[in-house]
């Protein structure tokens, strides 16, 4: 049957009543319990207003109040609008501006940084989260995160909007269950504003219905081969405020009624504590993350022979990263692809030995690709030939909120979107992703591929990271610059190593400028941002 993510849930509540849903600091909330506390969060939120179509901000890091209050949220028919909690006043307000939400519940941490939004932004109802409420006593003294970043002064809330209340989330899930009268979402209703990572620019708000977020969860699952209903166990170290994390953790988790362990951070030793007891079998994550896991694995301090399915996305998978977890695990890594528009899963590796590394896989069921000229998206590229991708299927969003012409420009007639991405397909249909089309470097003439230089690079034994940009020349042109990051103790010797990349690259490709950098600038979810890179070159 085909249902909205709020009819999934109440199903899975009835499905595996008993069995756990989530835990957290060991900390275990059975599907039943959980099904309870989202009716009453719901009648909790329909209080203060919320109804169908309105906005939920939500600023929080993975907890179970996280996942109590989307669902919460959907169950009314309200949209959920995800944010990073560790955003600076600043960054949470552009989004702000542009949702429009009223109600936003927030991390105790964060609750400042809401609350100080100027009057003109319209929020009413500030829901406040203590997440150690949550953990077993224990453990919540000794608990470390990465917070907000500290403002100024602490905002009193008497000094706020006056028309801002502050509740507490226990006042929100005291009420009664929510009437069974009050109408659900349906299939065609947006469930979700999700913001993309802003590699490229802004993050712009992607417009996501119950029906996309299905799709890709039901397609998840016919991709993962021998899954079983009620018997696995999620691990949550990917941020649920991200496309990647809703899906492959919480989603696609709930759709099979899997325990699905959160941590509000990635942290090693938490991850180390947690497989003890409740070893994962499922562990979507990105590539830092798997070299960490695979390092603590094979020095012996953490089991992580129990993970059947481990999948990498968000950014491109080394080949080392790969052999260094099957070594460490016994397990397979495999790598897929996907962007915050497409719900997010597009393509995927073959869950099993014939899964190729180095490659995205192929595309995801009931799912189209095409690779078409950039310049004009109407003309399919000959067989082989790198072109930018485009995806069709029933996970692809409907626009990007109130940017008409984004969504003209990413979503053609015919249901096409362009991801922006250069692509180039195999005989027997394997997809790899080589670039970025913004990220391309026009030297005059030749276009220069950043990540074909950064391999280069990297492939230098002093090298640890590389990430490489266009600076404009006076001509118009580009000039293919980098910035590196040197093994402890290494000194840069420019031209030893252009001398190097030259043996594995024609030379208009070889970086002109070399510069040493401490680190890379990286997203959240730890991927490289080169536009930051290139304002850095160029200051
Ligand atoms: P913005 O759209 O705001 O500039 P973003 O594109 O980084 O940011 P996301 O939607 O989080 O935001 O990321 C999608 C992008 O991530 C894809 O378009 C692609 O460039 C990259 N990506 C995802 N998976 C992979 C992968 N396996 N290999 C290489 N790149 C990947
Ligand atoms: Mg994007």
């Amino acid at each position: 049957p085909t249902q909205t993510l709020s009819e999934m849930m109440s199903a899975s509540v009835k499905a595996f009543g008993r069995r756990p849903a989530l835990e957290f600091f060991g900390a275990v909330t059975t599907y039943r319990d959980l099904g309870e506390q989202i009716e009453r969060a719901a009648e909790g939120l329909r209080r203060i207003g919320v109804g169908k179509g309105d906005r939920v901000a939500l600023v929080l890091p993975n907890c179970p109040q996280h996942v109590v209050a989307f669902y919460a949220a959907l169950r009314l028919g309200a949209i959920v609008v995800e944010h990073n909690p560790l955003y600076t006043p600043r960054e949470l307000r552009h989004q702000f501006e542009d949702h429009g939400a009223r109600v936003a519940i927030v991390w105790d941490k964060a609750v400042d940084n809401v609350a100080d939004f100027p009057a003109d932004l319209k929020i009413e109802h500030i829901v406040s989260v203590d997440i150690t409420a949550a953990m077993p006593i224990s453990k919540r003294l000794a608990l470390r995160l990465p917070v907000p970043k500290a403002r100024a002064a602490r905002a009193k809330l008497t000094g706020t909007p006056k028309a801002r209340h502050l509740v507490a989330w226990k006042q929100l899930v005291s009420h009664k269950r929510l009437s069974r009268r009050v109408a659900g979402p349906r299939l065609g209703d947006t469930a979700l504003l999700q913001y993309t990572s802003g590699t490229t620019g802004t993050p712009k708000g992607a417009i996501l219905t119950h029906s996309n977020l299905r799709a890709n969860a039901m397609q998840g699952r016919a991709w993962v081969p021998g899954l079983v209903d009620g018997e696995e166990t999620f691990y949550a170290v990917l941020p649920l405020f991200h496309a990647y994390g809703m899906t492959l953790c919480l989603t696609f988790a709930m759709s099979i009624g899997a325990r699905l362990v959160l941590f509000p951070a990635f942290d090693l030793g938490l991850v180390t504590e947690a497989a003890r007891s409740s070893p994962p079998t499922f562990l979507p994550a990105v590539p830092p993350i798997y070299d960490a896991l695979a390092r603590a694995a094979s020095r012996g301090t953490i089991d992580l022979s129990t993970v059947r399915f481990a999948i990498s996305g968000a950014m491109s998978l080394p080949v080392a990263t790969v052999q260094r977890w099957e070594e460490a695990t016994g397990g397979l890594l495999v790598e897929g692809y996907g962007m915050t528009e497409s719900s997010p899963v597009a393509l995927g590796n073959p869950m099993g030995t014939t899964r190729r590394p180095g490659t995205v896989g192929v595309p995801f069921p009931s799912t189209e690709i095409r690779v078409v000229d950039p310049a004009d998206p109407a003309v399919d590229m000959p067989a082989g030939e790198r072109g930018e991708l485009l995806v069709r299927g029933p996970q692809i969003f409907q626009g990007y909120w109130r940017r008409p012409g984004d969504t003209a420009d990413a979503l053609l007639a015919d249901g096409w979107l362009r991801t922006g991405d250069i692509a180039e397909v195999s005989a027997d249909g394997f997809v790899t992703i080589v670039d970025r089309l913004k990220e391309l470097i026009i030297t005059g003439g030749f276009n220069v591929s950043p990540s074909e230089v950064e391999s280069a690079l990297e492939a230098h034994p002093d090298v640890v990271a590389a990430a490489v940009v266009g600076l404009p020349r006076s001509s118009g042109s580009e000039e293919v610059a980098a910035a590196v990051v040197l093994r402890e103790g290494a000194e840069l010797n420019a031209d030893a190593l252009r001398d190097f990349c030259r043996t594995r690259l024609t030379p208009y490709k070889v970086p002109r400028r070399i510069t040493v950098v401490d680190d890379l600038p990286r997203s959240l979810i730890g991927k490289v941002l080169r536009r930051q890179v290139r304002e850095q070159l160029l200051a």
